[in-house]
């Protein structure tokens, strides 16, 4: 059984090139390549088919927020599976899972979100927003008002909505993206694109950015703005501090709809258990997903404050997921909920973790390749420059130094993400001190290796 007793890596690697369709990974470059292949993980570290331990400073895909191998996991996957593997959540069904669940998300999240609508994965959740957003500004009598303005660079899915919603220039260039009534402004990444203003003015310019594109649109025609509180997949770009405020006031201001994307942020990565309270800023929806349960099942979900909820209520909402409220991932997520809050993960990242990671990132701000080394509380970016003496990316050929970085991780047994030319982390909450002096060691010797 390949599974309880699996074969040498060289086969693992032809049978998964031969036969497996990788997310966001060329066919060429799986077959010149091969792939990793994870077997065990336990904590922040992973284990693969060689016995490499490896240090894992992605918490998978931003979402293994607890860290791996906790057992009461599992046991509430098994548990739920014995007991009700599936129902649906349609046609006036439910289940204990989602009853337990939305009302624990509702003590959660900040008043008024108290009502959420699940999904399978954080893409499904947006679509469900691109529906909500537009369904309630209908069901108010106001139907002309459907555009949706994000930001360029954005990730929020790799759905034909979510996708669209992103601003990732390369998967808009494969065609049919983005769908109709979706906007783009520019993202707030002074280090790149700040030239000679300072943060504060080049967090204002690009806030007020949303105003013109209110007023060139016509605020009538404008239903939402979408926004992760602090891009992720687009290279960790902490928005200057005049940033938010300013959106919030173009939002409190002008009738539209703010949705956080809290998928990355949500749970605990900015050490608040979602990135809008890091910000102080008042969405009226949020899109939850990864650190919702620690990535043990899949699950998603939009976050919806009363007042929407109440206007989608009184309308005829015609939509939903067969894995709407999974009670499996329901389950898991309680469980992975109560850990948190039991054990003061929270705490941990303000009081050690965020520290520790910060101080570690900043190890590297002097090395000779790094322009910028920035981190917020469980995420972190070392940016690439040709000229220390100056904000200058690495522009071609794009991407290229991040991806030799990458691979020098590979080769120290560390993983950390290359998005373009900047390396960047996003660890488990339980990163400790000693995680920290493991990173700094096989980080510093990969990026001996990349130049
Ligand atoms: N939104 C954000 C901010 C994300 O980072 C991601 C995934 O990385 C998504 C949405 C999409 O989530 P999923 O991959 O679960 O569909």
């Amino acid at each position: 059984n390949i599974l309880t007793n699996h074969l040498p890596t060289a086969e693992l690697q032809r049978i998964d090139a031969a036969h497996h369709m990788h997310p966001f990974t060329g066919g060429a470059e799986l077959a010149a390549k091969g792939t990793r292949v994870i077997t065990r993980a336990d904590g922040v570290m992973l284990t693969d088919s060689d016995g490499h331990e490896i240090l894992d400073m992605m918490a998978g895909l931003w979402c293994v927020n607890i860290g791996y191998g906790r057992d009461e996991l599992a046991d509430a996957a098994s548990r739920q599976m014995r007991e009700l593997p599936y129902y649906n959540t349609f046609f006036q069904t439910s289940h204990v899972p989602v009853i337990a669940l939305s009302q624990k998300l509702a003590e959660l999240a900040p008043e008024p979100f108290n009502n959420t609508f699940f999904a399978a994965s954080g893409s499904e959740a947006n679509d469900t927003n691109i529906r909500l957003v537009r369904q309630y500004w209908a069901a108010l009598g106001k139907p002309s008002k459907k555009v949706i303005i994000s930001r360029t660079n954005a990730y929020h899915g790799s759905s034909m909505g979510s996708g669209s919603l992103g601003g990732m220039a390369h998967m808009h260039a494969q065609g049919g993206l983005p769908i109709e009534n979706i906007v783009h402004i520019d993202q707030p990444h002074w280090w790149a694109e700040g030239a000679e203003m300072s943060p504060e003015e080049f967090g204002l310019l690009r806030a007020r950015q949303l105003e013109q594109e209110i007023d060139a649109l016509g605020e009538e025609n404008v239903a939402a703005f979408i926004a992760e509180p602090i891009q992720g997949a687009g290279g960790v770009i902490i928005p200057p501090e005049t940033y938010w405020p300013e959106i919030q006031r173009i939002c409190d201001a002008r009738e539209i709809l703010l949705i956080a994307d809290e998928v990355i942020l949500g749970f605990g990565r900015t050490g608040k258990w979602f990135g809008s309270e890091y910000y102080g800023i008042r969405p009226d929806i949020m899109t939850i997903a990864k650190g919702l349960s620690s990535g043990y099942a899949p699950i998603g979900g939009s976050l919806v404050s009363d007042h929407v909820a109440e206007v989608i209520g009184r309308s005829d909402f015609n939509h939903g997921y067969t894995y709407s409220g999974h009670p499996v991932s329901c389950a898991v997520a309680l469980e992975n909920l109560r850990i948190i809050e039991e054990e003061n993960l929270l705490g941990h990242v303000n009081d050690h973790a965020a520290p520790a990671l910060a101080k570690a990132i900043e190890s590297f701000a002097d090395h000779p390749l790094i322009g910028e080394a920035r981190s917020l509380g469980m995420l972190g970016a070392l940016q690439f420059t040709p000229d220390k003496s100056r904000r200058v990316p690495f522009k071609a050929p794009k991407g290229t130094i991040g991806q030799i970085a990458r691979e020098a991780c590979f080769r120290n047994n560390i993983v950390m993400r290359h998005v373009g030319d900047r390396m960047i982390v996003s660890p488990p909450l339980i990163l400790t001190e000693e995680h920290c002096e493991i990173f700094k060691e096989r980080a510093g010797k990969a990026l001996g290796e990349t130049y």
